[in-house]
């Protein structure tokens, strides 16, 4: 068996005032799984990303990602942590409004210095990984949000991360697009052999991940396999 991707051990997050949001969480996801974060709002699946993704610290509890201790790594090394191993998706999109939906996907690679030849070709490769190398030159206003959240999608995987993380990428979407962007989401985890930790509420994404995770009150519920018929 080979290494796991991330290993989460016994989160605790305390916000000030006391909130709890996690009370001890653990788990593992192999390289290429795709595990999804299921929980109703407030359940902690913002919170349990964010300590992921290096984007805030645990009050107690250690993550590790590609082998890497994120949670004692200083901010340079957080940096290039989220700048290369990590490709992030969030529910608003997050694109930049004055950059066509090429120059927002080569944002990443300009950030991390690659050659101008070598990142119009890859910008190239990923529009039309994600259906979308006819709207290159599109701003986001002037796509509809799945369109967007394609574009997101497609600059997530710019650096090649080995991790994706995604907080309810369809919760500002309909059901038949958010239904298109989760199946998205599986064939690039398959065809891009990335991880992936997906926050959601969807269940087009619960039948389709090969894993779901069940956060009540800052714990997981005992694991249940994904596609499960509930009577
Ligand atoms: P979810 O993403 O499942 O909706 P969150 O992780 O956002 O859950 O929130 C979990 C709990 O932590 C909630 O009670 C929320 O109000 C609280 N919380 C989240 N962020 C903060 C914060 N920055 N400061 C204080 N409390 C917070
Ligand atoms: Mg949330």
């Amino acid at each position: 068996m080979s290494e796991p991707l991330v290993v989460v051990e016994s989160l605790r997050k305390v916000y000030p005032r006391g909130v709890e949001a996690l009370r001890g969480v653990s788990f593992t996801a192999s390289p290429g799984e795709l595990v999804a974060v299921r929980g109703r709002s407030g359940s902690g699946k913002t919170t349990l990303l964010n300590l992921l993704g290096g984007l805030d610290a645990p009050t107690e509890g250690r993550v590790f990602v590609n082998g890497k201790e994120v949670t004692a790594l200083p901010e340079a090394g957080l940096l290039e942590l989220r700048r290369d191993v990590i490709g992030f998706v969030f529910q608003s999109f997050g694109l930049i409004p004055v950059l066509s939906a090429a120059e927002n996907v080569g944002v990443p690679m300009r950030l991390s210095r690659t050659a101008p030849a070598e990142r119009d070709e890859r910008v190239k490769a990923l529009l039309a990984l994600v259906g979308l190398e006819a709207h290159a030159n599109q701003r986001p206003y002037e796509l509809s949000g799945g369109q967007q959240q394609r574009v997101a999608l497609a600059r997530s995987l710019a650096n090649r991360p080995k991790l994706l993380i995604a907080d309810e990428p369809t919760g500002q979407l309909d059901s038949q697009t958010a239904r298109q962007i989760m199946q998205l989401i599986r064939a690039l985890v398959r065809s891009e052999g990335v991880t992936a930790v997906v926050a959601t509420h969807d269940p087009s994404l619960i039948t389709l991940a090969d894993r779901v995770l069940e956060l009540r009150d800052g714990v997981f519920l005992e694991a249940e396999p994904a596609a499960s018929a509930t009577p």
